[in-house]
């Protein structure tokens, strides 16, 4: 089995843990009542989604 040569250090341990959000929350404009909402999801204000009413 391999096993490491050398402990890792302090620094990069804490490097490898230092994980920002690897996506930023993608805010577009609602193409119904253009409000900011989540891109793909349904509007939370109108409900639509893809020119339909979803909710
Ligand atoms: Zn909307």
């Amino acid at each position: 089995m391999a096993v490491p040569k050398r402990r890792t250090s302090k620094t990069r341990k804490r490097k490898r843990r230092t994980h920002w959000k690897l996506n930023a929350p993608n805010i577009v404009e609602c193409p119904q009542c253009h409000e900011p909402k989540l891109s793909h999801r349904v509007c939370p204000d109108c409900g639509y989604y893809d020119g339909r009413k979803v909710k």
